[in-house]
């Protein structure tokens, strides 16, 4: 499906796949998905809940308890999620061009994060059937024989934001799948219509009906009614914090495993040393790529007094140049934000910024009349207890301030709730390891930014969340470990 050839005459809304089949929801409701540069509606959503995401765990506990996934030989899985990544390949023009219409992000943006969804299904396949428990000597002796298995850990809901939709979809399904699990969707509002190709992929190369079900909906209703269901047994969450509080609660009730991939409040130090060529482009694609619309962005800046100056007028500048606009324009390179109410939001921190006493140095407004644009806004001299410098924004807005110690900086750095991200900029050696070892947050930079890879880990410190997504920690996150002893003689 190719997005905006809905219109409201002609909307279906047949969203919810459960049991390998496309339905409406229970309550006959839908709402309308806008394209965040234009205003206009791109689809319709069904809205799912508590009916229909009983519906879907049911489906995905039949699948589970049938085997119909596990039950195919590793080879087959591994092909199949081979088959998902080639699919998206395929038709990564189209799934990139409906991500920009429905997420808002620049075409390159779309085009490199969907290749990288693909990428995750090729990582994960590539455990398949390297997936091993352990053996040893039992101190009981020779006459007991000790071995673990790992096993999936059962129905895993997957709760995905908008600010990458697709991708972040393709993070949580491909480990999902490669640890056995069966599954339940539930995108975002604002995004869920590309979901739904994702979804059409994966059953067309072979994933059995039932393995992958998809709930559209709110997510204080399908959202709730899924991390609260008794039959779930294991909850990944990409979001807010907030909302990563309420799954924890609701997680209580059969004590779900919970992974959670929460907000931030990244810093960057920049040191006197730093190459300014380097610094510069990093530090501002850090927080400006996405908007700011990503959970490690660098919003929070640090720059020892001698380079400070420098650094903000050269960050400023080239904030100054960057080229807003639809994303499907050419040469695009910052997309509007996801809605109005994050639109709302963001102003709200701006204004915020400057009753608080931050010098605004770049940006600060909205940009035309249309669509949810605003300009690269950059604070300077930002009072370390002002909003700005604490809160996450999520939106094209960055805090800066100077500072003489690094050991100030680095106590700065880490005086916040979160513990996602963060960054240094330095021609030491002694200073960058010093830096990634003080910080404490769950991925660090040196000399870059958010350059991130399967074999990693990737999660947060603190109140940025719980657990590891990515590399062999991201599929420990969808099993179980049983350990078995046999009575030999
Ligand atoms: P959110 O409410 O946390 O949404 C994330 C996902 O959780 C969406 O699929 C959402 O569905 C669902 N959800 C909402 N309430 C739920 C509940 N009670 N139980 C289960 N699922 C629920 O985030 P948001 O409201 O879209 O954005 C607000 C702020 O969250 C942002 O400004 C940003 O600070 C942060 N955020 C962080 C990330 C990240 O990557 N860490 C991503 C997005 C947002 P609906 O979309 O239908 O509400
Ligand atoms: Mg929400």
């Amino acid at each position: 499906m190719k997005l905006n050839e809905q219109d409201e005459a002609t909307a279906t809304a047949a969203t919810l796949l459960i049991d390998g089949a496309w339905r409406e929801a229970a309550s006959g409701q839908t709402f309308a998905s806008l394209n965040p540069a234009d205003e206009r509606v791109i689809g319709h959503v069904s809205a799912g809940d508590a009916r229909d995401v009983d519906a879907a765990v049911a489906a995905a506990r039949a699948a589970f308890e049938e085997r119909r996934w596990l039950s195919l030989p590793p080879p087959q899985r591994a092909r199949i999620l081979h088959a998902v990544a080639d699919r998206i390949e395929m038709e990564l023009d189209t799934l990139a061009e409906n991500e920009v219409r429905e997420n808002g992000m620049p075409l390159t943006m779309a085009r490199a994060t969907i290749g990288g969804g693909a990428q995750a299904f090729r990582y994960f396949a590539g455990w398949i059937g390297k997936i091993h428990g352990q053996t040893g000597e039992m101190a009981q002796g020779e006459q007991y024989f000790g071995y673990t298995l790992k096993e999936p850990v059962g129905v895993a809901a997957l709760i995905v934001p908008w600010n990458g939709p697709f991708m972040m979809a393709c993070h949580k399904l491909a480990p999902a799948l490669a640890a056995g699990c069966t599954t339940v969707l539930k995108p975002a509002e604002d995004t869920s219509l590309n979901t739904l190709n994702l979804v059409r992929i994966v059953l067309d190369a072979g994933v059995p009906a039932g393995v992958v079900n998809l709930v559209t909906g709110l997510g204080s209703v399908a959202g709730a009614a899924l991390v609260a269901h008794p039959d779930v047994d294991k909850v990944s969450f990409t979001g807010s914090t907030p909302v990563g509080r309420q799954i924890v609660q609701a997680a209580a009730g059969n004590f779900k495993r919970v992974t959670l991939e929460l907000g931030g409040k990244s810093p960057v130090i920049v040191l006197d040393d730093a190459d300014l060529a380097l610094a510069v482009p990093a530090v501002l694609n850090g927080i400006m790529a996405n908007s700011g619309q990503a959970c490690v962005a660098g919003s929070r800046l640090y720059a020892q007094r001698g380079i400070y100056d420098r650094l903000i007028a050269a960050v400023a500048e080239a904030a100054g140049k960057l080229v807003i606009g639809d994303g499907l324009s050419a040469g695009t390179q910052m997309g509007p934000v996801i809605s109005a109410k994050q639109f709302e939001r963001v102003m709200g921190y701006i204004e915020g910024g400057v009753a608080e006493g931050a010098e605004l140095v770049s940006g600060g407004k909205r940009r035309g009349e249309t669509g949810f644009f605003i300009e690269p806004t950059i604070f300077s001299h930002a009072p370390h207890d002002a909003t700005v410098m604490r809160e996450e924004i999520f939106g094209p807005v960055l805090s800066a301030t100077p500072f003489d110690d690094l050991g100030w900086a680095i106590a700065q750095a880490n005086d916040t709730r979160y513990g996602l991200a963060g960054a240094v900029y330095t021609r030491s050696l002694e200073k960058a390891h010093t830096v990634a070892r003080a910080v404490r947050a769950g991925n660090l930079w040196i000399n870059c930014y958010s350059v991130q890879d399967f074999s990693l880990p990737f999660g947060g410190y603190k109140e940025s969340g719980w657990g590891r997504e990515r590399g062999a920690m991201g599929l420990e996150a969808f099993m179980e470990n049983k350990s078995v002893v046999a009575r030999l003689y």
